[in-house]
């Protein structure tokens, strides 16, 4: 099979990148956007730009419905019940830095906070702060051998004291869908509430939030073909009802006086401040990009991809695979070679993979690595993106062993 992304053409980044002797491959730190989402940032610039909920003039209005209508987008995107469940945040932080604060006076001393040990640090130092700030508990759900949360385990630490339970839909490391279906019941039955962080998950297939059943989903539009600067926290109506706010200013307040206050309720009230406006208008431009593709033609190109990536690494000698990916990434350390030298050498052949811990350090304790080296796919890569990724690997471990 030839692998050519019929999309490919959609992103000028990627011949511009080409053009640099540049291999792009960590479409899961952030993406390139699509021209229509380049169009989208310019012609609210270029249009006039204008404040949005504010003003009354042309410009403020035509800036709040562009901007409000990403919202409805987001909410069809997800299919959550009703625009006003869709909250903007800066990204996938922010959203869970506003639940940690947002959901701090619903704990007690002695609540427990289950996560994975797979979290990003966007999913752990939040709750771990929380934590420390209210005398919880922080549970940390084991793994499995092929990177799953581990069920069986699960079942015995998610429990009546389980308060909440936040964990990754698509660990950004080990790249495996992660049990949802069994998770979220278990703990919706000890009566916690659920939030998953969709970083990940958002950009490989729809998800029916109400389908999942979780209280809170989240996901950065920058890994989602969208523009940076923004993100959107789906929350249930009912599990936005127990938010507090959490940050203050312009916009979120409905009066106040010089002593005291009261606020909208969501979403206008957890938006406080100017937001990314420019942003939001564009992530509402990849969405319909996005809605205007064949889901199933992206998820089969995307695999395809994805098994020439594991069929290239497993016939190299030395490399250890972290978990057993299933799609969109893969993470190895090769014996003998330090993960930074061998970044390195791929980053002097213009390979753009990413190395390190990932925003994952007590995952790669667990996992017993200093570091690994992650090549990530995106809807717009070719068969041969990879093979100049192999090319380069081998002239790398040449010189390294
Ligand atoms: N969670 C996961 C699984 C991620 O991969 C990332 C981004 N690397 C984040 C959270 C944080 O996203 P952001 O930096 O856009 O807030």
């Amino acid at each position: 099979m030839s692998l050519i992304s019929p999309w490919r053409s959609d992103f000028p980044a990627l011949s511009a990148l080409a053009a640099e002797g540049q291999t792009y491959l960590d479409s899961a730190a952030t993406s390139q956007k699509p021209q229509p989402v380049l169009d989208a940032l310019l012609g609210y610039y270029a249009s006039g730009a204008a404040n949005v909920h504010r003003a009354q003039h042309l410009p403020g209005e035509r800036a709040t419905r562009a901007f409000e209508g990403t919202r409805m987008r987001a909410a069809q995107w997800l299919n959550a019940a009703n625009p006003a469940e869709i909250l903007f945040t800066r990204g996938v932080t922010e959203a869970i830095n506003l639940l940690a604060y947002g959901l701090e006076h619903l704990f007690q001393p002695g609540d427990e906070i289950a996560i994975s040990a797979l979290e990003h640090h966007a999913n752990l130092l939040p709750w771990q702060q929380l934590v420390l700030r209210r005398q919880l508990k922080l549970v940390v759900l084991p793994l499995d051998d092929r990177g799953l949360i581990d069920l069986e385990q699960a079942r015995q630490l998610i429990g009546p004291r389980t308060r909440l339970l936040a964990v990754s839909q698509l660990s950004n490391v080990l790249g495996r869908w992660q049990p949802l279906t069994e998770l979220l019941p278990l703990a919706r039955s000890q009566g916690a509430i659920t939030v998953v962080d969709g970083a990940q998950g958002a950009v490989h297939g729809r998800h029916d939030v109400q389908a999942m059943g979780c209280d809170f989903y989240t996901f950065s539009s920058h890994k989602l073909y969208g523009p940076d600067g923004v993100g959107v926290l789906y929350g249930r109506n009912e599990a936005l009802g127990r938010l507090k706010h959490w940050q203050f200013g312009g916009e979120m307040v409905h009066t106040t006086g010089y002593q005291t206050a009261d606020f909208h309720g969501a979403p206008l009230g957890f938006e406080a401040g100017t937001p990314a406006i420019a942003s939001v208008i564009g992530l509402g431009a990849a969405l319909d990009y996005l809605g205007n593709l064949e889901a199933a033609t992206i998820a089969g190109h995307e695999a395809a991809l994805h098994a020439k990536l594991l069929a290239g690494l497993g016939a190299r000698d030395g490399v250890r695979l972290l978990g057993a990916p299933e799609l969109a990434l893969a993470s190895f350390s090769i014996d003998g070679v330090h993960s930074a030298d061998l970044a390195h050498l791929l980053t002097e052949q213009g390979i753009a993979v990413r190395a390190g811990h990932h925003c994952a350090m007590p995952l790669m304790q667990t996992l017993g690595v200093q570091g690994a080296v992650r090549v990530s796919l995106g809807l717009y890569n070719n068969g041969d993106d990879l093979e100049r990724f192999f090319a380069a690997l081998d002239k790398a471990l040449e010189l390294l062993r």
